[in-house]
């Protein structure tokens, strides 16, 4: 089916078109991408997709692209195959910025997969399982007078089983705490409460836990209305709250959102961002928290999330930590700011039919992961989290994936 492309007039900047005009199509970063080693289906190689944005950009705005359109293959652009193409190259991709690291003109991928999702967006052919997740978060924030009585109840329920677990009749779940220093923004489910709120209750930090959920599907729809939608609710609690720092649990999508993104989009932000395991970090340093040893016997390494590594610098912290409470901590090769992305980010987790082409552009993951020898990986995303575990099955690797966080609160 065909449909119209169209470059928004506002995304033509200097940046924008210095990449389209500097690449030397050297092909450095086809060798760095996930999907395009394992598959190599020219949709998949960086400088390709930048082809095609490049090819609309010509059509749309250069009369060379306009008359010559055999010449600069501005001819097939609206087809149909064209469109396909056009769709793969932005969704299959994980914005992960590898090509970009291994690019000599350091080209930001990331920003053209993004653009390429906001023109398919409004071309009305964006992916709809990711436009249904985004509505669904905002939804529920419209509804949210009408589900905070329930979620304060299963907080109160949670803050009773870990009184009983921790022994500590004090352990608290604090909600909606005005004056609070950090606002702590969980994902659904318990899993990512849990060892914040251990730890949090161990170093007796004045902390309140957010009502909204950290991840943020509007970013990967393309949408950046939506996006911001989603982001507004948790800053106007900050607001309302009037909390000094935001930290994000275990997510690289959602601190990539709230470090970076965030503070540009809405005027009189004021608050520091943290990663969790960042926070979890400081406290090691500042000596508030003790670990009680190096509780983990099996070989462990770390994988580090492309958003929160490469995108977001947070690459000791983690390895710190990690270091803290295991026996034999194992790098990958490569690793931080050149590690393989594990294939499951960019919302690809959440889009069933791209199941066997994540599983395929892990192998990269998946092969260092074997070659270390670990038994254990620890990480701090929840998309790695699940690709990992998708990993470990289709690969039969045998591993036990988990959180860095978690670690640290089983070893205080
Ligand atoms: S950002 Fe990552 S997935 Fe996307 S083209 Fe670059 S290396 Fe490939
Ligand atoms: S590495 Fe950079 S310059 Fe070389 S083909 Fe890729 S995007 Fe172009």
């Amino acid at each position: 089916m065909e449909a119209t492309l169209n470059i928004p007039g506002k995304a033509i900047n200097d940046k924008l078109l210095y990449y389209l005009d500097i690449c030397a199509r050297c092909g450095a970063c086809s060798d760095a991408c996930h999907f395009y080693v394992t598959t190599k289906e020219p949709p998949h190689a960086p400088a390709y997709r930048m082809e095609l944005l490049r090819r609309i950009y010509r059509r749309q705005y250069t009369w060379s692209g306009k008359i010559f359109t055999k010449l600069f293959k501005t001819n097939g652009v609206g087809s149909g195959e064209f469109l396909e193409e056009f769709k793969k190259a932005a969704f299959e991709c994980t914005g992960c910025r590898r090509c970009t690291v291994f690019c000599p003109f350091g080209i930001d991928m990331g920003a053209f997969v993004g653009l390429m999702r906001s023109m398919l967006y409004r071309a009305g052919r964006g992916n709809e399982i990711l436009d249904m997740l985004a509505d669904t978060a905002i939804s529920k924030g419209e509804m949210i007078k009408e589900l905070q009585e329930t979620f304060a109840e299963t907080i109160r329920n949670l803050e009773e089983r870990l009184r009983k677990e921790t022994g500590d009749p004090s352990f608290k779940i604090p909600v909606g705490v005005k004056g609070a220093r950090i606002l702590y923004v969980a994902l659904a489910g318990e899993h990512s409460i849990i060892p914040a709120a251990k730890i949090f209750n161990k170093v007796g930090e004045n902390w309140t836990l957010s009502l909204f959920e950290a991840s943020n599907y509007g970013y990967f729809t393309g949408n950046i209305e939506k996006a911001k939608k989603i982001a507004e609710r948790i800053v106007n609690e900050a607001k309302h709250l009037g909390v000094k720092t935001i930290v994000i649990s275990e997510c690289g999508h959602a601190y990539r959102v709230f470090k970076h993104l965030v503070p540009t989009w809405f005027s009189g932000f004021n608050f520091e961002v943290k990663s969790i395991v960042e926070l979890v970090a400081d406290y090691v340093r500042e000596g508030k928290l003790e670990v009680e040893g190096k509780v983990v016997e099996e070989p462990i390494t770390y994988h580090d999330p492309c958003q929160l590594a490469r995108n977001g610098g947070v690459i000791e912290e983690p390895r710190m930590l990690l270091k803290l409470v295991a026996k034999d901590y194992r790098e990958l090769t490569p690793s931080g700011e050149k590690n393989w992305c594990c294939g499951g980010g960019g919302g690809l987790v959440a889009i069933p039919e791209l199941y066997e082409l994540r599983m395929k552009a892990g192998k990269a993951k998946a092969e260092q992961i074997r070659r270390s020898g670990a038994r254990i990986v620890a990480t701090a995303c929840e998309n790695c989290k699940l690709q990992l575990n998708d990993l470990n099955r289709y690969y039969n690797l045998g591993l036990k994936i988990t959180g860095v966080i978690d670690l640290v609160a089983e070893a205080i």
